[in-house]
């Protein structure tokens, strides 16, 4: 199979939806429409859009990441019971701090997660 058509699959899964997914749900998807991909192939193809920046990887834990196509800079909120991640809305003032942060010590970008049980979860606990 193609490399870049796999990728480009790939690509076209994470743009398709706004909610941070896992590589594994990426593979589930990949797997509809082609049968032969491999879980290993997703996560290189990931790992490849992140290093061309054209995709965010966002940490929600021990060893556990999220994948973004939105490439702008901005926080995310994870719910630590159900692992869903959303796009966070911060104030002004923390925008602005993050933002020269960045430009003082020259970052390329910074990925801040808040973590808190999401209304879904509160109202069933
Ligand atoms: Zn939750
Ligand atoms: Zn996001």
């Amino acid at each position: 199979m193609n490399y870049s058509r796999q990728r480009e699959a790939v690509y076209g899964i994470l743009r398709s939806t706004k909610e941070h997914p896992s590589a594994d749900w990426i593979y589930g998807e990949c797997k509809k429409i082609m049968p032969g991909i491999g879980l290993a192939t997703v996560y290189r193809n990931l790992e490849q859009l992140v290093s061309q920046g054209k995709a965010i990887k966002v940490p929600v834990g021990q060893d556990r990441y999220r994948y973004d196509a939105d490439t702008s800079p901005h926080c995310h909120g994870a719910c630590p019971v159900c692992g869903k991640v959303w796009d966070e809305t911060v104030s002004d003032s923390l925008n602005e701090a993050l933002a020269n942060e960045c430009e003082e010590n020259s970052s390329d970008g910074y990925s801040l997660t808040f973590f808190r049980v999401c209304g879904e979860c509160k109202a069933k606990q």
